[in-house]
């Protein structure tokens, strides 16, 4: 670990924005020097908060001291920002979504190669801790094989905020939360994506969606459903996975859930037909005793590289970025292919072969 301070300065000091200054205020690389915002109320609560506070992005750019710019702004201006900033020959730290169309994000990465900077997104939900037990339940084949997972976000309270309810400044939640969703769920299945399907839904009557399904499928033959509600006054559990020989479910971020597996090599009895409704089944009923046998899910281990602790490797030379632009771009084609398939109400095939030509520039 270095001892060398980077200074970085927050554009757009709105919740995120702050939460980032929080959550800096622990970093020993990184030294928050000020921060920008269009708002006259932010930059007052930047002050109170210690900030300096720049007059505009130009005076920011101008500075030479600023190492880097960390763009926490709504989603419609980051590209503008993280183009101006890397011109500027600045790092760029950019908060997800990172943009609303994968040409903006190629226009970036083209400004990050031609000035030698580093452009990495704060896709921080890498780090969850209900994301990595599942993803050490997948890898470990502590249910065998998985070959069907789901993956949910469900609240009860709305659209939050004010622009996310609008179209123009990137809103809705697919692009919000959706984007975290399928960013996890492509980062721990290395497969091809093989079909696509979706539905978003304007329940709320906003001109974005409140909420929506897609159901994708890959190469391997893991069938998968991400979800995201914004009406639901009950929940789902936050992930169901089924193995070849078991299930595990986690019902919420404080992990609570369990894996149930098969017994092998014991003698089991048939399961007692039980009363299901008006009739009888066998089909439906709990396994016998011996049958299967319930764990606890497994506990992670929390030695991957911070977020931030991994940018500054990055700049320095010494790490490959955790949040590899080429995998955000792969997300953000994901996210149009959605909205393309809830559009047309058809499957869309074979989505990274069609995607492919766009990666390459
Ligand atoms: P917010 O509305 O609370 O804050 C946005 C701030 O940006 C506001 O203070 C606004 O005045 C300012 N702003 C708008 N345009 C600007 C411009 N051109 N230049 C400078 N400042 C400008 O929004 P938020 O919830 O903090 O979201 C900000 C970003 O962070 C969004 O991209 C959002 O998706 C992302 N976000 C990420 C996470 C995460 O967990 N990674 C969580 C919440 C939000």
């Amino acid at each position: 670990m270095t001892n060398r301070n980077y200074h970085l300065v927050i554009v757009g000091y709105g919740g995120m924005g702050s939460y980032h200054g929080k959550l800096l205020k622990e970093n020993q690389n990184i030294n928050v020097v000020g921060t920008y915002d269009i708002l006259e109320e932010r930059r007052a609560a930047s002050l109170a908060d210690g900030y300096k506070v720049y007059e505009s992005l130009a005076a920011v750019l101008a500075d030479d001291s600023v190492d880097f710019v960390l763009i926490a702004t709504p989603n419609d201006v980051h590209k503008e920002i993280a183009v101006a900033a890397l011109n500027a020959k600045k790092h760029v730290i950019c908060e997800k979504p990172v943009t609303i169309y994968s040409e903006e994000l190629i226009e970036i990465m083209q400004a990050a190669k031609m000035n030698d900077r580093a452009f990495i997104v704060h896709q921080n939900r890498r780090w969850d801790e209900d994301f990595l037990t599942i993803k050490k339940v997948y890898d470990e084949l502590i249910i065998g094989d998985v070959f069907h997972i789901e993956s949910r976000v469900q609240g009860a309270n709305g659209i939050p905020g004010d622009w996310r309810h609008q179209k123009a400044y990137g809103g809705g939640m697919l692009l919000d939360w959706g984007v975290h969703l399928l960013d996890q769920l492509l980062f721990m299945i290395d497969s091809k994506i093989t079909s696509v399907y979706a539905n978003l839904s304007y329940i709320l009557g906003n001109e974005v969606d409140d909420g929506f399904q897609v159901f994708i499928t890959f190469e391997n033959g893991i069938n998968s459903l991400v979800e995201v509600g914004t009406t639901n006054f009950i929940q789902l559990p936050r992930w169901y996975a089924k193995g070849t020989t078991g299930t595990a479910v986690i019902h919420d971020w404080d992990i609570n859930g369990k894996i149930v597996t098969q017994n092998r090599g014991v003698e089991v009895e048939a399961p007692k037909p039980i009363k299901a409704g008006q009739g009888l089944t066998k089909t439906m009923a709990p396994p016998s005793e011996k049958a299967v046998s319930t764990s606890d899910l497994p506990k992670v281990d929390k030695t991957m590289e911070s977020f931030y602790d991994n940018v500054i490797s990055v700049v320095e030379g010494k790490a490959e970025p955790i949040i590899k632009n080429e995998e955000v771009l792969r997300v953000l084609q994901l996210m149009e292919t959605i909205f393309k398939s809830a559009e047309t109400n058809e499957v869309v095939k074979d989505f990274d072969r069609v995607m492919d030509g766009k990666i390459l520039f």
